[in-house]
């Protein structure tokens, strides 16, 4: 935890950061009166990416940057871990670019190591946060071009993100994704076990004949207290052989 004076220098340096930012967009305005909304947010949006990012770190190491009282072993050999020191490393997020120092333990042994502050944050070898991959890659399966997808994300996101980097994300996570899809659209058509006593499952029809008609109508119904609303009415029915309905 930080200190209490820690802590109210951490937020001066903030307040000073956002009235800077503030004294920027105001200038900028003042010097194009004539600006769009888009324009406008346009000039907010990178600022807006800088001071969060700023705000994400701090928040990211406010409980410490992963240094471990208590010696840590190694997973693998089960030798202790050296502490080496705090490398910097990036974390790409929608809310902000974001550069954070964490401790790392290494085993002489082994060559490896860990980051017990990634662990703790969930982060991923990545620069991009797992949610931000999630995003991307979800993308990368809808769109079935990779530098099209790979612009939708940057447009969307105001990130940038490279084809390849988009591609070799889709490779290592998109078949999990796809796994993910599956199991939950399989989730939606299987009756479980344990239905509970009183809950109806719908059973999937079979359908009557070889021809069925779907007839579709709707009207309009003036609800009390929440006025007109539209009510729609499907009818399905097996086709005769005479041609009449079933
Ligand atoms: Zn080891």
């Amino acid at each position: 935890m930080k200190s209490r004076e820690q802590r109210e220098q951490d937020k001066r340096r903030w307040q000073a950061k956002s009235e800077d930012m503030y004294d920027e967009l105001y200038e900028w305005r003042q010097q194009h009166p004539e600006a769009s909304f888009d324009e406008i947010a346009n000039q907010v949006t990178p600022r807006r990416q800088e001071l969060m990012g700023k705000l994400l770190a701090e928040l990211a190491c406010q409980h410490g940057q992963g240094e471990e009282v208590e010696g840590l072993a190694c997973e693998e050999c089960g030798q202790p871990l050296v502490y080496k020191g705090k490398p910097q490393r990036g974390v790409e997020h929608l809310e902000g670019e974001t550069k954070l120092r964490r401790a790392y333990y290494h085993c002489p042994h082994c060559k490896g190591g860990i980051f017990p502050l990634d662990r703790r944050l969930k982060l991923v070898k990545h620069s991009w946060s797992p949610e931000t991959i999630a995003q991307a890659v979800q993308l990368g399966i809808q769109i079935p071009s990779y530098p099209r997808a790979a612009t939708s994300f940057e447009r969307l996101t105001r990130m940038a993100i490279s084809k390849s980097s988009l591609q070799k994300l889709v490779c290592e996570y998109g078949e999990r994704l796809v796994d993910i899809q599956a199991q939950e659209a399989d989730a939606m058509l299987t009756v479980p076990a344990d239905v509970e006593e009183g809950e109806a499952w719908r059973a999937i029809p079979e359908p009557d004949s070889e021809e069925m008609a779907v007839a579709m109508d709707g009207g309009m119904v003036n609800i009390r207290g929440e006025g007109w609303k539209e009510v729609k009415i499907v009818a399905v029915s097996a086709g005769g052989k005479r041609g009449g309905g079933g």
